[in-house]
């Protein structure tokens, strides 16, 4: 997937930049790759599958009754859910035939190997969009204007409005991208050292 100039800046905004740069004073920890674990959740299978997903995530395995009491969730709805997850193939189960009743019990477990491909191919995700947004940031020049500080305008952008500011009229100045080119640059080396596996 190739992301255009334009889809690059809108994909990283400076608030995006203003958050690595946050970032990058704390090390990985469980808390960020939890992060990444409910993000994939939420945007394949929704919100409340992330609560699911979690509960199940704890424990070895799990009924849907065991779930349900633990979330809160109505059971109806976790049965969904786990519908849903599995589709998914983030979650899978094996199931126990009551002699008696002749009922099947289902016990669910989450697919961890199924999880961390994902994560891993998020991760490669972001890794690409920060390579781009680099050599963005690499090959242009930058202006600003003192008094709109969230206005940042290529060279190109500068020159066509004679290096006036679009918003104020004040004239432009140059601005120093080279931090976060720094910051970009550690990020993907930390990202690269993490999908290649040298650091868990
Ligand atoms: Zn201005």
């Amino acid at each position: 997937m190739k992301l255009g100039e334009s889809g690059v800046a809108t994909a990283m905004k400076n608030d995006k930049v203003v958050q690595l740069m946050h970032e990058k004073q704390q090390k990985p920890t469980k808390e960020t790759k939890n992060d990444v674990f409910v993000s994939v959740v939420e945007e394949l299978v929704g919100e409340d599958a992330v609560r699911v997903a979690i509960a199940l995530s704890k424990r070895k395995e799990a009924t849907d009754e065991e779930i349900s009491q633990e979330t809160g969730i109505k059971l109806n709805d976790v049965r969904k859910i786990l519908y849903k997850l599995h589709n998914f193939n983030l979650a899978t189960y094996r199931r126990i035939r009551d002699d008696n009743t002749g009922w099947f019990t289902y016990f669910w477990k989450i697919n961890k190997e199924r999880i961390y491909d994902l994560i891993k191919s998020r991760k490669k995700l972001v890794l690409e969009k920060l390579k781009e947004r680099l050599e963005y940031e690499k090959s242009k020049m930058f202006f600003y204007c003192p008094n709109d500080g969230d206005t940042r305008l290529t060279f190109e952008e500068a020159m066509e409005s004679s290096f006036k500011c679009p918003k104020c009229g004040n004239m432009l100045q140059h601005f120093d991208n080279s931090e976060i080119i720094k910051v970009l640059e550690e990020k993907i080396k930390e990202l690269e050292k993490e999908i290649n596996g040298t650091s868990s």
